[in-house]
């Protein structure tokens, strides 16, 4: 029997909502489309009537700066598109503040980088922050913070973003509100035979290539970008929906396991949120090569990593960071919590855990990276 989508919809108490920048641009006469977010508001309050915490991840700061300023072609230079964002965040976060201030609902902006989340220490002050802002139920609204992340410590876009907000927030289900009505077998617009997927069960490679071919739906991200985050999130064991934010009264009817937009299906357990923050939060700071025999006890037997199976290191960190497991032929085998740092396993590498001590001086239980902080890669 195939699952159904009200099982996870509603059990949803917490969900993240990105909105794509389509549905927010465009008006004429305020660059912001507050018809769009009156009707969201609108559904937001009845979500938060029901006892159901809503965070959302917006884009749209670049565009309203450009309105503002008065710009008809998007610069191409980083700086001034950090600029416009700068002068546009504002104008969207008034946007948002007015339309939510009718049903009294109120909004907090909060601006993210990449790096934020790939500290676990500013990562749990982040997180802290968001669960604050739950309990006196406010609606937080995330956007990437533009004016200081250059090019290459970048979400990269708004569904990434919307992916590791998920995380953060440790949200039962994630909504991309996009300009068309889900993933389709091809794109829609070149032909108009090509199927809605309603249901995706599994996550299947050829979505990768279909996402590709049909080469963006608009925004930043287009479908590809959508697809990589379904796969995150089925992988994670979170359940995640593509919908057209056009339609009436979207949320809501989503949320009543209506069947529109697209739902893929989470394939695993739900991770814990440590476990989490190792697979899609935390950048390595180096990598430990491992022999063909650790390689086995890791993937096969679900052993921690001991010195004796360590062949050799890149990079520098200290005990306690995050490094990541590479086997035989380059193959990435996990992420996951270093107890030395690259100094110390270098001078311990290759020994037997007895020989520890004498060589480093002090009691260690010996394991490099404990099974229970390390986190396996899948492989596509
Ligand atoms: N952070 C960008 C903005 O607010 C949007 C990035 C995206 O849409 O992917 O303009």
């Amino acid at each position: 029997m195939t699952p159904e989508r009200s099982i996870y919809l509603s059990r949803a108490r917490r969900i993240v909502i990105k909105i794509g920048s389509s549905l927010l641009t465009g008006d004429k006469k305020h660059g912001v489309k507050n018809s769009f977010l009156a009707r969201l508001a609108g559904q937001i309050n009845i979500l938060k009537s029901r006892g159901v915490q809503c965070l959302i991840v917006t884009s749209g700061a670049i565009s309203a700066g450009m309105f503002e300023l008065g710009l008809k072609k998007r610069p191409e230079e980083m700086s001034e598109l950090q600029a416009l964002a700068a002068v546009g965040q504002s104008n969207l976060m008034h946007a948002y503040k007015k339309n939510f201030d009718r049903y009294k609902i109120k909004v907090a902006q909060v601006l993210l980088t990449r790096e934020d989340l790939s500290q676990r220490h500013r990562y749990a002050n982040a997180h802290r922050t968001l669960m604050k802002l739950f309990q006196h139920g406010i609606v937080p609204v995330v956007n990437e913070n533009d004016t200081v992340a250059v090019e290459e410590i970048k979400f990269g876009n708004n569904d990434t973003l919307g992916v590791l907000v998920t995380h953060l927030a440790e949200a039962d289900l994630l909504i991309i509100l996009t300009d068309t009505d889900g993933f389709f077998s091809e794109d829609p617009r070149l032909n108009p035979k090509a199927k809605l997927i309603s249901n995706v069960f599994q996550f299947d490679h050829g979505f990768e290539k279909m996402a590709t071919r049909s080469n963006s739906i608009i925004g930043t991200g287009g479908m590809k970008s959508k697809i990589l985050a379904a796969k995150n999130m089925m992988r994670s064991g979170v359940p995640m929906l593509i919908a057209n934010g056009t339609a009436h009264n979207a949320l809501r009817r989503l949320l009543d396991s209506e069947p529109i937009g697209t739902f893929f299906f989470p394939t695993a357990k739900k991770m814990k949120s440590r476990k989490r923050w190792l697979a899609w939060g935390g950048i390595p700071k180096g990598e430990i090569f491992i022999d063909d025999g650790a390689q086995k006890a890791l993937l096969e037997k679900n052993k921690s990593l001991l010195p004796t199976g360590v062949r050799k290191t890149v990079g520098s960190w200290h005990a306690g960071e995050m490094v990541k497991i590479v086997g035989s032929n380059h193959r990435e085998i996990a992420n996951g919590i270093c107890n030395f740092s690259a100094t110390e396993l270098n001078q311990i590498m290759g020994l037997k855990t007895s020989d520890l001590f004498d060589r480093i001086g002090r009691e260690t239980s010996g394991e490099v990276v404990h099974r229970d902080n390390m986190v396996k890669i899948e492989i596509d």
